[in-house]
């Protein structure tokens, strides 16, 4: 579909851009946004560029009643060279797919969606911060617009694309954060939506997290939905562990979401010739290992933070430091690596940057 026409408008009333160094995460957004309908029958059609600005749908669109919805989040970094970089955009694109099937929506085009995307940073290139640590946050979504009050997949979606610049997410160096492991809510279940990102799964999650904030913690470690036993995830980040030299992540079993982080952690501590242990993995092993002494590192995968350390984590009241609360000399390297290919500052030896 490489020969479809995307058209443009542009916008007659460009906004002011804020400063690269007074950034916030996801309060401010370019002039334009890509839009693309889906009509039953007809496809995908009439994908465009156009003025960023609020849309009208109707009140009883299935989206607002029932939450037929995916999104993405991704990042693109300018160089000093003045060359756009996406990470691996593509896996984000196949991931959407993916939650498009589970949420009986339908497929679209990845290619054209890349092409819609990167036309899109073209004409927005110049909000692109550039000051260390910053990036453009990149939002894919699709909404169901059909207006109609049945539980049934809509006949009708919009797919858009919008972007925010943001700023650094650590401002005073990587601070390892304390965790609390949830042990009444559940983010997800095999057989649920856990593998889609689809906004249910988030609306659902925000109880621990206030509940937790509240108690002085800036995360959950989320505990599988059946027994509250195995490890899942912490937050909205996959989660790895160093268990006496060895890496273990929980394994993909249809409730973790499939992290292009983690993904990208595993495929890097490979090449180093670390192997990367997928199995399950119970917080009763995890409090063992710590009292034998051999938990050494913890840490958290994510687009926003890439890398994010546990220094602290609290279970039924029970508290534990990993690696005295300072970030751990593998996780430090992960993040120096992961985020020197993402900003062109490193080699890109996994061909994961498009340009
Ligand atoms: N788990 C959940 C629930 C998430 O929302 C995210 C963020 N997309 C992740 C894990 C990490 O995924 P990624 O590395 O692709 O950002």
């Amino acid at each position: 579909m490489g020969n479809v026409s995307i058209e443009t408008i542009m916008t007659q009333e460009p906004k002011v851009k804020p400063e690269s160094n007074q950034l916030a995460f996801g309060t401010v957004f370019t002039d334009h946004m890509f839009t693309m309908d889906y009509t039953e029958g007809r496809g995908w059609h009439d994908p465009m560029v156009v003025p960023y600005e609020p849309i009208t749908i109707d009140p009883a669109a299935i989206v607002f009643h029932y939450g037929q919805t995916v999104f993405e989040g991704l990042k693109a970094y300018v160089t000093e060279e003045d060359e756009v970089l996406l990470f691996r955009p593509e896996e984000n694109m196949k991931r959407l797919n993916r939650s498009n099937e589970r949420l009986c929506m339908p497929h679209f085009d990845e290619e054209l969606a890349l092409e819609g995307l990167r036309k899109l940073i073209r004409i927005d290139k110049d909000w692109i911060p550039n000051v260390a640590g910053t990036s453009l946050y990149i939002r894919p979504f699709i909404i169901a617009t059909q207006p109609y009050l049945g539980v049934a997949p809509s006949k009708t979606y919009r797919f858009m694309i919008i972007l925010s610049p943001v700023g650094a997410y650590y401002k005073e160096g990587i601070n390892p954060v304390k965790i609390a492991v949830e042990s009444e809510f559940v983010r997800a279940v095999k057989g649920g939506t856990g593998s889609a990102k689809t906004a249910g799964n988030y609306a659902g999650a925000m109880k621990a997290q206030e509940v937790a904030e509240a108690k002085g913690y800036s995360q959950v470690l989320w505990l599988d939905g059946k027994e509250h036993k195995y490890i899942e995830e912490v937050g909205a980040m996959n989660v790895f562990f160093k268990l006496n030299g060895e890496v273990i992540t929980p394994e993909l079993n249809g409730s973790i979401l499939e992290g292009i982080t983690r993904k990208s952690v595993i495929e890097l501590l490979q090449y180093w010739g670390i192997p990367v242990i997928e199995r399950k993995i119970s917080i009763e092993e995890l409090y063992e290992a710590h009292r034998a002494g051999i938990l050494e590192e913890a840490f958290g995968t994510g687009t926003a933070a890439v890398i994010s350390p546990i220094g602290e984590l609290s279970w039924l009241d029970n508290k534990i430091t990993v690696n005295n609360g300072e970030i751990g000399t593998l996780s430090k390297k992960i993040y120096d690596t992961i985020t020197g290919i993402q900003t062109g500052k490193f080699e890109d030896p996994f061909g994961w940057r498009m340009t």
